[in-house]
């Protein structure tokens, strides 16, 4: 017997211990543990009449809904790969990686239909089924079981069995596919759980998307395992999330900084009733102070966390009781994680406030990213370590800041500039809504910064008032030297602005 349960197994596990309690709403039904676990058998019964089994990759793609986490448990109990996918990618896009996955069968939302038609010709996989709802919220796809015969056996699955292929946010190239196995699963949650104290009086708030591990893992799966209830939205919308969170009494959710920026900008944000949080975690993006400094003015109990799609979400995370003296840091690593800093020649850096390559050894980092040998020999160095590609520090207590991603760092007359940090100081400037610092090639200086704003609507912005307003703060070459005014910033599903796309803008 493994202490290290596979997917199905804890849900199952669970569900005998809290069948009658609440397990899932969405659109104002809720269903309990029990009724959540029948459909999952029901729907596994389906997906086995069409013929997948174990190691066979089933695609999801929805908007958030109760059909992703019956379509990712079904799959789990027949010992399947679960795949889902963004829903905000085109047809070839969406095409590259279910084909790239080898999906055996899709599961497809009403409003995703027409999407996968167009590319129907141009992908291996030829079984599709819908995942729209009936009026009774019964998942669709359940009607074709009317004589389907009795539910299959559940297949017991080994710890280091691929549960699921999640593509990270495609924040810097193409969409990877992490591997992540049940071993993986099973220690993120216990990480959490350890972390974020998560019981089953726990009410949870999902609106980042459920493809993402943000949305997956920092705290949906993790509620299950608890016995706590989730609540989904179908997707992200300011308003709707300071309303659910008052109506439901809702004590846990997770948000990247996007959301929150939005969220605070949203005309119900002063008066909404935040009372019953007793945590918000934040992190995938950095996360600027002035934005922090909001909600720790409203007494809101945010906390940062830092992880990434092939961590299966957390690395580290700020704990209750540090939120405020750390502000700005992302926290220690969590329970079942080590993490160290790397110069770059590969060699550890001891000292405090030293800045380096966050690296990683955990039971929660992935097997490998799928179909891409080259990717996952490079992803970790001798020692096994896996390099997350982000630069940062640690002070002398042992908390983590994260500085920047390696590659969006700016090299400007030898003098390295992390955008993050410009983008914190830029946000306090009154006029500005949302802010990117990016590098653009430069003659003299190898690279220039370059301040990609969006004003507050009716206000401008120059930049001369801007290099004003950080002079004090700045040293002088990290200060903008061009300003870029848009309407909006270029983000992806998870909200992270792509700047790859800004600075494909600024050569054009
Ligand atoms: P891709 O790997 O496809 O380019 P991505 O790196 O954005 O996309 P994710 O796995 O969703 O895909 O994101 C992980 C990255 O997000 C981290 O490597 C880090 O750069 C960033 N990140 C996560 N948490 C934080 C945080 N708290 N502060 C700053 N950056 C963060
Ligand atoms: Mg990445």
């Amino acid at each position: 017997f493994s202490s290290i349960l596979g997917l199905a197994d804890w849900l199952r596990r669970r569900t005998l211990r809290a069948a009658h309690r609440p397990a899932l709403t969405c659109d104002d039904v809720t269903w309990t543990y029990g009724e959540l676990w029948d459909r999952i058998e029901r729907l596994s019964a389906v997906l086995a009449a069409q013929g997948v089994k174990q190691g066979d990759r089933v695609g999801y793609l929805g908007f958030d809904d109760p059909m992703f986490l019956v379509c990712q448990f079904a799959t789990a109990r027949l010992g399947a790969i679960f795949v889902p996918l963004n829903f905000r990618l085109t047809g070839p896009e969406l095409a590259f990686i279910i084909n790239d996955a080898g999906l055996h069968l899709l599961l497809a939302g009403p409003e995703h239909q027409g999407i996968i038609d167009g590319v129907r010709r141009d992908i291996s996989c030829s079984r599709f089924l819908s995942a729209s709802r009936d009026a009774e919220g019964w998942p669709s796809a359940l009607a074709l079981m009317v004589d389907c015969g009795s539910i299959p056996a559940q297949v017991k699955t080994e710890p280091e069995d691929v549960a699921a292929l999640m593509y990270t946010s495609g924040t810097t190239g193409h969409p990877k596919g992490a591997m992540l196995t049940h071993h993986n699963f099973w220690s993120q949650n216990l990480n959490v759980l350890l972390t974020k104290d998560l019981t089953s009086d726990d009410v949870t708030l999902g609106f980042v998307p459920l493809f993402h591990v943000g949305g997956m893992l920092t705290v949906t799966l993790p509620t299950l395992l608890a016995g706590g209830h989730v609540i989904l939205l179908r997707g992200f919308d300011a308003g709707a999330v300071l309303n659910a969170i008052a109506r439901y009494r809702v004590s846990l959710t997770f948000a990247v900084p996007a959301m929150l920026l939005f969220m605070s900008q949203h005309p119900d944000f002063e008066s909404a009733d935040l009372s019953s949080l007793r945590l918000m975690s934040v992190g995938g993006a950095p996360m600027p102070e002035p934005l922090l400094r909001v909600y720790q003015a409203r007494s809101i109990p945010l906390h940062q966390g830092y992880g990434m799609t092939e961590t299966s979400a957390t690395i580290s995370f700020l704990h209750s009781g540090r939120a405020a003296d750390k502000l700005g840091s992302c926290g220690t690593p969590g329970m079942l994680t080590d993490i160290c800093l790397k110069d770059g020649a590969g060699q550890r850096i001891t000292q405090a406030h030293a800045k380096g390559e966050i690296c990683v050894r955990s039971s929660n980092v992935m097997k490998g990213y799928w179909n891409n040998p080259a990717a996952s020999a490079a992803a970790f160095d001798e020692e096994g370590w896996f390099r997350t590609g982000d630069v940062g520090y640690v002070d002398d207590e042992g908390f983590l800041y994260l500085c920047d991603r390696i590659r969006d760092v700016i090299i400007t007359g030898g003098e390295n500039v992390y955008p993050a940090e410009v983008e914190s100081v830029l946000y306090e400037y009154p006029a500005v809504a949302q802010c990117a610092v990016v590098g653009a090639p430069d003659e003299k200086w190898g690279e220039r910064v370059v301040a990609v704003v969006v004003p507050k609507s009716n206000a401008s912005v120059t930049l001369e008032e801007l290099r004003n307003f950080a002079e004090t703060k700045l040293a002088r070459y990290k200060l903008p030297r061009e300003l870029l005014l848009l309407e909006n910033l270029p983000r992806n599903a998870a909200g992270k602005v792509l700047k790859a796309s800004i600075r494909e803008q600024l050569r054009q």
